[in-house]
């Protein structure tokens, strides 16, 4: 909106209105084009209400289909709103007050004044002259004697509760009320500050449109409510605006000075020419002439009153707007500062910020680092003592092999030595028994023969088994396997080796001797020799003596 006041010729204010947030807004108003003809446009925010929309736009080409010219919107807090043109109307307000204005007959011709402010404020004056409001502010100014019928112009700060501007026809008043109880001095102090501010610029502002009676003048309202719309911004920017605003209101109060004397000088010359003229007239034969002439002159005379007046709206007005337009610059070249600066401020809170984090970071590692090398130390000393002990142990476990090897083999050796010393023992014994048994040979086989002959020479059927001529065992020597085996299984318990040893200590050895010998043994011939109950085992015996003398002629 401020884009249209600055780069468009706005040559009349229809209707503006201001709702609680920045791009809620409604501005109707009167440009003059490039080829001189002026026309109406219609602009608002993005936030406006959207049934105030819908309203204002025909549904099918979404072009507007209201009285632009004599349009009237009010915007309120939390989406309400309320428009009016000659033949329509729309709103969207709290129950009370949307009751009171169709009771008021509000919906055919709209209240002389509408205003809706923070937290359900409002105030209504219809054209009946009936009235209402809701408000702390406006039971103070009601307090102090003013008539609501009089009002001209009404309106409620958006942002901020418990702030009004209220315009009579003969003066006006600003409201305010402390936002809170428990304000501290310090805000209350600022606050009164602001508002004396404020009221200081809204002073020489309305006092000037007071005195140059355009209020009562019906014609000159929209003008009117836009200056104090305009009074309405400033205030919501006084804070920020201080500054200008004074430096305005003495711009403002020199150049009115200026133009002032000016004017005082140029009527003085008018009236001083008028009345040169007049006297010239006056001193003319031709009394019509002459009243002619003075009457041209006053004509000439209200003409130029009229143009120096027109100018000098004209450039009291070019010399608001070049201030409203140094004062927009300043503010924005201010914020711009205050933004770079925020912005620098922030960058290095953020480096301080990062460089901490660095800082942190890095000691972090550190002491990661250090954990972690000691970590490792101790894990390598615990390896190396571990690696020790096994070391140790393995030692140990070999002294501990190596002594039972050395046990084994001294065991070992003992044994094959003590083996060694029974095998010489036991050979040196055979040795001693063979060269025993060679020397005692011929004396056994005496013996032996001296019982074969008992044996063969007994009477028939007495030879028992105890009788029987046994080979004596100290000649039955023989350790061939198959000879064992023959001993074993049989009753004689001698081979033909050990007979032969036996046969041979004789001294008669050969072989005719031999054949003599084996006859005697023969099963036949010694079966009738045998008692009865020992001839089965006798005679098997004597068959074995006689397959072994058989076996020795044989090898003979
Ligand atoms: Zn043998």
């Amino acid at each position: 909106m401020e884009t249209i006041l600055t780069t468009h010729h706005v040559t009349r204010v229809l209707c503006c209105a201001f709702g609680p947030t920045t791009n809620n807004w409604f501005f109707s108003y009167k440009e003059r084009a490039l080829g001189g003809a002026e026309k109406v446009m219609v602009r608002w925010g993005s936030t406006c209400p959207p049934g105030l929309i819908s309203w204002l736009l025909d549904p099918a080409t979404k072009t507007l289909r209201r009285d632009t010219s004599r349009l009237h919107v009010v915007l309120g807090p939390t989406g309400s709103f309320a428009a009016w043109e000659p033949k329509a109307y729309r709103w969207a307000l709290p129950e009370t007050l949307q009751a009171w204005l169709t009771a008021h007959g509000c919906q055919h011709d709209a209240p002389r004044a509408l205003a809706l402010g923070h937290g359900g404020e409002y105030f209504v004056l219809a054209k009946n002259g009936a009235y209402s409001f809701r408000s702390t502010s406006l039971k103070s100014i009601e307090a102090a004697g003013h008539s609501w019928k009089s009002v001209q112009y009404i309106t409620f700060s958006a942002s901020l509760p418990k702030r009004c501007i209220v315009v009579f026809d003969d003066t006006y008043t600003a409201g305010t009320v402390p936002t809170s109880a428990n304000t501290t001095g310090t805000t209350q102090e600022d606050e009164q500050e602001e508002i004396d501010d404020f009221r200081r610029v809204l002073d020489s502002y309305a006092e000037d449109y007071i005195q140059r009676g355009y209020i009562p003048q019906r014609h000159n309202q929209d003008a009117q409510r836009a200056a104090d719309v305009l009074a309405t911004r400033l205030k919501e920017e006084a804070a920020k605006k201080r500054e200008e605003a004074a430096r305005q209101k003495e711009a403002a109060a020199a150049h009115a000075a200026k133009v002032h004397a000016e004017t005082i000088a140029r009527q003085a010359h008018i009236r001083k020419q008028a009345e040169e003229q007049a006297q010239r007239a006056a001193a003319s034969k031709h009394t019509y002439d002459a009243a002619r002439q003075k009457h041209e002159a006053e004509v000439a005379e209200a003409r130029a009153k009229k143009a120096k007046a027109q100018e000098l709206a004209a450039q009291k007005a070019q010399a608001r707007e070049a201030a409203a337009a140094r004062a927009e610059r300043n503010r924005q070249i201010r914020e711009r500062k205050a933004k770079k600066a925020k912005l620098a401020e922030d960058a290095r809170i953020a480096k301080e910020k990062a460089a901490q984090e660095r800082a942190e970071k890095a000691k972090l590692a550190e002491e990661e680092a250090a954990q972690e090398r000691a970590r490792q130390a101790k894990a390598q000393a615990q390896q190396q003592a571990a690696a020790q002990e096994k070391a140790r142990l393995a030692k140990v476990a070999e002294e501990k092999a190596a002594k039972q090897r050395a046990a084994r083999l001294a065991e070992a050796a003992e044994q094959r030595a003590a083996q060694e010393r029974a095998r010489q023992a036991r050979e040196a014994r055979a040795r001693w028994e063979a060269a025993e048994a060679e020397r005692r040979r011929p004396e056994l086989y005496r013996s032996w023969a001296a019982a074969r002959t008992r044996a063969l020479d007994c009477s028939p059927g007495t030879l028992r088994r105890p009788d029987f001529p046994q080979p004596p065992a100290q000649i039955c020597t023989c350790q061939l396997a198959g000879c064992v085996q023959r001993k074993t299984d049989k009753g004689l318990r001698a081979c033909r080796h050990d007979m032969e040893k036996l046969l041979r200590a004789s001294g008669e050895y050969s072989m005719a001797w031999l054949r003599k010998e084996r006859l005697a043994w023969h099963p036949d011939r010694f079966a009738r020799r045998c008692a009865p109950g020992s001839r089965e085992v006798l005679v098997g015996m004597a068959t074995e003596m006689f397959e072994i003398y058989d076996e020795l002629i044989d090898d003979l």
